[in-house]
């Protein structure tokens, strides 16, 4: 009998393939890149990778197909308009940030959502932007396109679009602009309605442990920094998302202790600056490579 294994569905690739495979590796996990294509083994666990288009995945995983998966929130929205996404969504990853936006031509003058009463409007979302209409009171006319929405007022099939955006460069090459958010979007990870297999329990929950891990630990910092007692208080306020800071008294210095935090974002020189205005010297930032909460 072939040993179980846990599945985790990842697209194959796009935007999301890189940043899922350093989550993957982030997490210890090493891939061999098999003969077939679909379905990568993971080394040293029993673990495999299904390699699929990012639509596949709400799909393999609300069925089971696999254990967990990782996918935008926007098409998991898409998929299961009607279900409780948070019962789904194991955390969120913080990358793959993207927005759904409604966009019309440059020489419209939008007024809001009720602009679109009537209307005509190109999206591969008809199910976010369906709800989004109805929740503002606006009755338009969904059309449904699997891609190149961006062309279909020009080609006068649509008054309006709805669709992903991020730098904005797209739409204004197309001769348009980006108005009213609609969802803000990012990768999640997902995970299937059943338990996993008994014998799996133990990778499973160490899998999540250690895409937890990884997680908080990007763009986390370590800091160190010598600081005068009397301005102490003031100094610890500085520190961006520092959590109860380790205090520790310099051997021969009464006045001055050391202060190590752990910051959960990243830590800009402005702030350096501050804390060096403040007193503070012998100031160091570190990138934590793990971390386990
Ligand atoms: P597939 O071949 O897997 O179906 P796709 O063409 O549907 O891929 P991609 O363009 O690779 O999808 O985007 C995958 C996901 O990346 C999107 O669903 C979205 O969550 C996220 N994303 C992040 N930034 C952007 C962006 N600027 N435009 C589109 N998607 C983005
Ligand atoms: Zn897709």
């Amino acid at each position: 009998m072939t040993e179980p294994r846990l599945r985790i569905a990842v697209q194959k690739s796009g935007r999301l393939a890189d940043r899922s495979g350093e989550l993957i590796s982030g997490a210890g996990l090493r891939i061999i890149k098999g003969a077939n294509e679909l379905l990568y083994r993971i080394e040293n666990q029993p673990i495999d990778l299904l390699r699929v288009r990012d639509d596949d995945i709400p799909t393999f995983v609300a069925d089971g197909v696999a254990e967990l998966g990782i996918v935008g929130y926007n098409v998991l929205a898409e998929h299961f308009p009607d279900r409780d996404l948070e019962s789904m969504i194991v955390q969120r990853l913080g990358f793959g940030s993207c927005t759904l936006k409604v966009a019309v031509p440059n020489d419209v003058d939008y007024t809001g959502p009720q602009w679109l009463e009537g209307k005509r409007i190109a999206t591969s979302y008809p199910n976010i932007l369906g709800k989004w209409l109805k929740d503002h009171g606006v009755t338009a006319e969904i059309v449904e396109m699997r891609g190149a929405v961006e062309v279909a007022p020009r080609m006068k099939i649509a008054h309006a679009i709805c669709d992903l955006v991020s730098t904005g460069a797209t739409l204004e090459a197309n001769g348009m602009k980006a108005t009213d958010l609609v969802l803000k979007s990012e990768a999640v990870l997902i995970k299937a309605p059943h338990a996993p297999a008994p014998e799996l329990a133990h990778t499973y929950d160490m899998l999540l442990r250690r895409f937890d891990g990884v997680t908080a630990s990007t763009g986390a910092k370590y800091v160190m920094m010598n600081a005068p007692r009397v301005h102490l208080d003031e100094i610890i306020r500085m520190i961006p998302g520092a959590d109860a800071p380790t205090i520790m008294q310099l051997a021969g210095r009464e006045d001055t202790v050391a202060v190590h935090a752990v910051c959960q974002e990243n830590v800009f020189w402005e702030t350096l600056d501050k804390l060096k205005a403040a007193g503070a010297s012998a100031i160091l930032v570190l990138p934590i490579e793990k971390m386990m909460k």
